[in-house]
C-alpha cells in the first residue's frame, strides 16, 4: 500500500518501482507477485497496522535518513510477516538541512558501523548524490524531474529489496567496466548487479554522454536472490536440496558478486578487499573515481557564476561547494582502497569455478590508485579551482 500522505504526483513513480520487482518473481515462476493499492482517504485503517504493508511518507523534523525498509521477520522461521518502508519528505525536496546532512550526516559514513536493515542509509546517499547530479547537470541536458524518478525509483527497489529479505551488496558495483557504465544500450537501467548496493550517481565525465544516472531495475544478483529465496520448494528432500545447489553453484559468476555490511571498506582499517565498498562504481573504481575529480575540478571552475544569484544569500554556494567537495572526498577514499587491498572470495571448497581466496590487488591496479593520489589529492595544486570561491 502506497501511504495516503503521500504526494500525488510521486505516487506512480513509487508503484512503478515496486511493481519492478516483478521482473525478478516472473523468473522464479510468478506473475504478479507483487501488488500495489494506495491507501483510501477516508480507510479506516491505519498506515501502522501491521496487518498492512505500507510504503509510508513522512516528514520528520530529524529523519535519520531519506528511506528505511525494516521487515518483521518470524525469529524461528525466518519467515517475513509484515514490513513497512518509510520515505522521508527530506529525500525529494529539502533544504533546510542541506547543512547538516553534509557535515553531521557525511562525516557519519566513516565513523559508525552500521549493520541491518533497520540502519540502512541508501536514503541518505542518493539525496547527496541527487544534490551532486542536480549541480552536474545544471549544463541543462538531463532534467531535474527524471533525475529525481530515478533516484526515488533506486530508493524504492532498495527499501523493498530489504522488505523481500535482502541485504546489502556492496560488491555488486563491479558489474561494467568503466566506459560501459556510461552506456545507456548496455546498461539498460541495470547499472549495478544488485540495487541493494550504495553506488554513486552515475554521471558522465567530461566528454562523455550521459547514461543511466540510478539503477531503475533489479540486477542480475537481485533475481538470482530472489529466485532462491522464493521459488517453489520440490516435496522431494533430496530433490530440493539438488535443485537448491544447482542456483548456489552460479555463485562465482561476475554478475552474481555479493559483499556486505560485514566485509566493507567504507571506513579506513575496516576489512581488505576494495571491491566491497560503498560510493564506488565499475570494474575499475580507481579510474572511475579520477574521471569524477576531473569533472569536479571543472565544475569548481563554474560553481561561482552558477551557484550565486544577486540578493540571494551565499548558501546555494556554501551547498553546492560542500556537494562537490564530499564528492570528492568519497572517491580519493574509494581510490586509496586500492593500495594494499585483497580480494577475497567467499567460495566453498571444490568450486571449479571459484578464485583463490585471496588475490592482492595487481601491482597495476596499486600503482594506478597512487598515481591518482598523487595527482589529485597530494599535488600542490590540489581543488585549486574551489580557491576564487573565497
Ligand atoms: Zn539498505
Amino acid at each position: 500500500w502506497i501511504e495516503n500522505t503521500t504526494p500525488i504526483e510521486w505516487r506512480d513513480t513509487i508503484r512503478d518501482a515496486v511493481l519492478t520487482w516483478n521482473t525478478s518473481f516472473e523468473k522464479a515462476g510468478f506473475k504478479n507477485a507483487l501488488e500495489v493499492k494506495v491507501q483510501p482517504d477516508d480507510a479506516d485503517w491505519d498506515a501502522g497496522d501491521i496487518n498492512y504493508n505500507v510504503l509510508r511518507w513522512t516528514s520528520s523534523p530529524k529523519p535519520p535518513f531519506g528511506g528505511y525498509g525494516p521487515a518483521l521477520a518470524n525469529p524461528l522461521t525466518g519467515e517475513i510477516l509484515g514490513s513497512d518502508i518509510m520515505l522521508e519528505f527530506v529525500f525529494m525536496k529539502n533544504r533546510w538541512i542541506y547543512d547538516t546532512l553534509f557535515t553531521q550526516g557525511t562525516m557519519s559514513h566513516g565513523e559508525t558501523t552500521h549493520t541491518g536493515e533497520l540502519n540502512c542509509s541508501l536514503g541518505h546517499e542518493i539525496q547527496q548524490n541527487l544534490m551532486l547530479a542536480k549541480g552536474l547537470a545544471s549544463g541543462g541536458k538531463i532534467e531535474d524531474k527524471e533525475m529525481l524518478r530515478q533516484g526515488l525509483t533506486q530508493l524504492v527497489l532498495h527499501e523493498v529489496g530489504h522488505t523481500l529479505g535482502l541485504n546489502h551488496n556492496m560488491k555488486s558495483s563491479i558489474l561494467w567496466d568503466e566506459k560501459e557504465v556510461h552506456d545507456k544500450n548496455k546498461t539498460q537501467g541495470i547499472v549495478t548487479g544488485s540495487v541493494m548496493d550504495y553506488a554513486p550517481a552515475n554521471i558522465a565525465p567530461i566528454g562523455v554522454q550521459q547514461g543511466d544516472i540510478f539503477q531503475t531495475k533489479p540486477g542480475p544478483y537481485d533475481d538470482w536472490a530472489i529466485n532462491y529465496g522464493y521459488s517453489v520448494a520440490l516435496e522431494d528432500e533430496a530433490a530440493e536440496q539438488a535443485r537448491l545447489e544447482k542456483i548456489l553453484a552460479r555463485s562465482s559468476e561476475h554478475a552474481l558478486a555479493f559483499g556486505n555490511d560485514a566485509d566493507d571498506m567504507r571506513a579506513p582499517g575496516r576489512h581488505i578487499d576494495p571491491r566491497v565498498m560503498i560510493g564506488d562504481l565499475s570494474s575499475n573504481p580507481a579510474a572511475y573515481g579520477a574521471d569524477r575529480m576531473a569533472l569536479i575540478n571543472k565544475l569548481f571552475t563554474e560553481l561561482k557564476d552558477k551557484a550565486t544569484v544577486k540578493g540571494e544569500s551565499y548558501q546555494q554556494l556554501v551547498t553546492s561547494a560542500n556537494s562537490l567537495f564530499g564528492q570528492y572526498r568519497a572517491q580519493a577514499g574509494v581510490v586509496s582502497r586500492q593500495i594494499g587491498g585483497v580480494y577475497v572470495e567467499r567460495a566453498v571448497v571444490g568450486d571449479a569455478n571459484a578464485d583463490k581466496p585471496f588475490t592482492p590487488v595487481s601491482l597495476k591496479r596499486q600503482t594506478q590508485a597512487m598515481d591518482i593520489l598523487a595527482k589529485f589529492v597530494f599535488a600542490p595544486d590540489v581543488l585549486q579551482n574551489m580557491q576564487p570561491l573565497y
